[in-house]
């Protein structure tokens, strides 16, 4: 349960004066519907109501203060006409003007006579000086106690600023002192306030620079948040690890088979992570295990090792792909080395139907069938294993984290998970949004691969490519043609990709195929086919071919329109050559001029072929949020921290979580209780509820 010492802050926005259901509302969609959210609206800029002017010399357009005194008011004959109030100061005459006016209102705001503190904006009116509305109206006594500067919110329609300025500020002032869960070494060290006085500074910015994200408030703040995050991250892994699973031991022996059955022999990178992964599936705890590694890398073969571990221990195996092309081609490539070893395997998708199905599903749930191949079909209740063991998932971007574990809930006892992503991720994200998982990395590529060459072509020297593409063919080797994804819109990048195969089958003719998005599967499969057994070589191709086709004689990827593309895509896409022994290119092709960001990215590609470095680079370039995409990344929404401006603070809050729970794993100590309160305040209370329930 949330702590008392937080309830204050909990409390909806309707309950604040003020704030009828209209503005609650509001306030909900802008900041979030308890007080505690207002906290986390951050002042965008500031306004100074001390810049005093006089009416003569007062710049148009920009806000200032105008000591008046009050003259003459003037109401509306007419509804349409502005009720106008004329005042003065030494200097000159001045048109307050109201359109909505309300003449009680205005006759005790601006009395005739007396003397106020009027602040806005002053524009010139028939060639004379007028204010409309003014922002500000006070006494001089009230002008004495009123704050001289003000943070200004983002506000959304029919929200006032003051309005919101007064929500805010109830927010902070209800804000109670908390205990410090910070180390007081490292407050000292970073040279950080409390969280309340943090808080307060945040919220009541005395210059522009103290709305700079990088001041030590809100970096306090920003620590303050990625703790509760990280803490709740390693909260989860220790219930995971505690969580009890199989203990899949093995010789090796059936390992040995498969691998006898190739050419060559594992890389270092590669045993390095099955050392990990042997590690995790022997203890007793559940395997949760992250494996990245670049486009053809090896993840594959490291995860069919996995999978023969578990065999040999005798449970059984599934692979889930997330397409099916990717599925049958997982298969394909596993048949032969499973049945080197022995192991029976079958594939499994939507497209396995009637009598096939059902005796796949028979051999799997006997316990005959050892390992399972395909997409999310997997998941499905029909699907009953005899005893499964180990669950890898391919390309996990596109599953969520309920998909993976409803699959791994199929086993007797919680199956151990392997993740394995083609897309590296920076360090920092990894953390944020991995860090409930154990990581290995594949950072090595298998020996014996060709370099391939990156260039980039302006697309008015198309025809030099469409050269390049023919002596390629002439050498029997495969062209990949990609054609970009045009705003979104399906049917005009199909028309882009149509128009470019027509071309090209001018000029190749049968040899040329086209796949897309829309295609019915048996005809992708086709197109693929033909392009793997080289009765066509070149396939154009829209992006959303599945991205881990694997064709080893594909020795040329030419990407039209490079510049509209990510860096991580491009580097995806480049992948899908050089998978062989030739040496191959990939041709960016770009529309001139190439913008700034455009132009870095194609540098880094051709530059560098190391995933993990071209995954720093873009999040450099395009920022956190961009980098994976919110909501499929499973990255955490958060409220304070900036990934883009904070993650250099992300590491230390990971190591300090560490350290905490290794020393009070159950948060018993002052300390521990503090840093309760903190995960409630950013609520995690599901990271509290772990500890409970032990
Ligand atoms: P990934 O799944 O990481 O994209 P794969 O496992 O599909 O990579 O491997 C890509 C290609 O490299 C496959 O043809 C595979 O047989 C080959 N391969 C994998 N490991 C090695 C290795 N250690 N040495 C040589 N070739 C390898
Ligand atoms: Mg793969």
């Amino acid at each position: 349960m949330r702590p008392q010492i937080l309830f204050p802050l909990f409390a909806d926005v309707a309950n604040l004066q003020g704030i009828g259901p209209r503005f609650a509302k509001l306030l909900a969609k802008l900041a979030g519907p308890r007080l505690v959210d207002l906290l986390w609206h951050t002042p965008v800029s500031i306004i100074d109501w001390r810049r005093q002017s006089t009416v003569a010399e007062a710049p148009p357009n920009e806000l200032v203060t105008l000591k008046l005194r009050v003259t003459e008011h003037i109401p509306s004959k007419v509804k349409s006409r502005p009720y106008k109030i004329r005042a003065s100061d030494d200097t000159g005459f001045i048109d307050l003007v109201f359109f909505r006016a309300y003449g009680d209102y205005l006759a005790k705001q601006l009395p005739t006579g007396e003397t106020r503190y009027v602040s806005g904006k002053i524009e010139i009116f028939q060639e004379r000086p007028q204010m409309t509305h003014p922002e500000r109206i006070l006494t001089e006594e009230a002008f004495a106690e009123a704050p001289a500067i003000e943070p200004v919110y983002g506000s959304t329609e029919g929200m006032p600023q003051r309005t919101l300025i007064r929500s805010v500020g109830t927010a902070v002032e209800r804000a109670p002192e908390l205990p410090e869960w910070q180390d007081e070494a490292w407050l000292k060290k970073q040279g950080w306030t409390d969280w309340h006085t943090s808080l307060k500074k945040l919220h009541t910015p005395q210059s522009a620079a103290d709305l700079d994200p990088t001041r030590p408030e809100r970096r306090r703040l920003a620590y303050d948040e990625f703790l509760a995050t990280q803490l709740a991250l390693s909260l989860a892994r220790a219930r995971m690890r505690k969580t009890k699973g199989r203990t899949l031991k093995a010789t090796g022996k059936l390992r040995a088979k498969a691998l006898a059955a190739l050419h060559f022999t594992l890389t270092k990178s590669q045993q390095d992570s099955l050392r990990e992964i042997d590690a995790d599936m022997a203890a007793p705890h559940r395997m949760l295990r992250l494996l990245q590694g670049d486009v053809g890398s090896g993840k594959t073969l490291v995860a069919l090792c996995a999978m023969l571990t578990a065999i040999e221990a005798g449970a059984q195996a599934a692979l889930m792909a997330p397409t099916e092309v990717l599925a049958r081609q997982h298969a394909a490539t596993l048949t032969p080395l499973a049945a080197a070893a022995g192991v029976p395997l079958a594939l499994l998708t939507g497209r396995e139907r009637g009598k096939e199905r059902d005796a796949i599903l028979e051999r799997l749930r006997s316990g005959e069938l050892k390992i399972l191949v395909g997409t999310h079909a997997l998941i499905s209740d029909v699907v009953v294993f005899d005893d499964l063991g180990l669950v890898v998932v391919d390309e996990q971007h596109r599953f969520g984290v309920h998909q993976r574990l409803a699959l791994s809930g199929k086993g007797n006892v919680p199956a151990d998970i392997l993740v394995m992503t083609a897309t590296p991720i920076p360090r920092t994200l990894a953390l944020t949004a991995y860090g409930d998982m154990d990581m290995s990395r594949i950072t090595e590529k298998p020996a014996g691969r060709k370099p391939i060459t990156t260039r980039a072509i302006p697309l008015t020297r198309l025809e030099e490519v469409i050269d390049g593409v023919e002596r390629a063919i002439k050498r029997d080797e495969r062209v990949f043609w990609v054609c970009p994804l045009v705003e979104e819109n399906e049917d005009l990048d199909l028309t882009a990709a149509e128009q470019r195969y027509d071309e090209l089958k001018a000029i190749f003719g049968e040899r040329v195929r086209l796949i897309h998005g829309k295609m019915k599967s048996a005809e992708k499969d086709e197109a693929i086919a033909d392009f793997r057994a080289g009765k066509a070589h070149v396939l154009v191709a829209t992006t959303v071919i599945e991205v881990g086709v694997d064709v080893p004689d594909a020795t040329v990827i030419v990407i039209e329109h490079a510049e509209r593309f990510g860096l991580a895509q491009l580097h995806q896409l480049r992948g899908r050559v050089g998978r062989g022994s030739k040496p191959s290119t990939c041709l960016l092709l770009y529309q001139a001029p190439l913008g700034e960001t455009a132009r870095a990215r194609l540098d880094c590609l051709r530059n560098t072929d190391d995933g993990f470095i071209i995954a720093e680079e873009d999040l450099r370039l395009r920022g956190a949020g961009e980098l994976l995409g919110q909501r499929q990344s499973g990255l955490p929404d958060f409220r304070i921290a900036d990934l883009d401006i904070h993650s250099d603070l992300v590491p230390a809050a990971r190591d300090d979580a560490k350290l905490i729970l290794s020393r009070d794993p159950e948060l018993k100590t002052p300390r521990g209780e503090a840093l309760r309160i903190l995960l409630y305040l950013f609520e995690q209370d599901e990271a509290v509820r772990t500890i409970k329930s032990g």
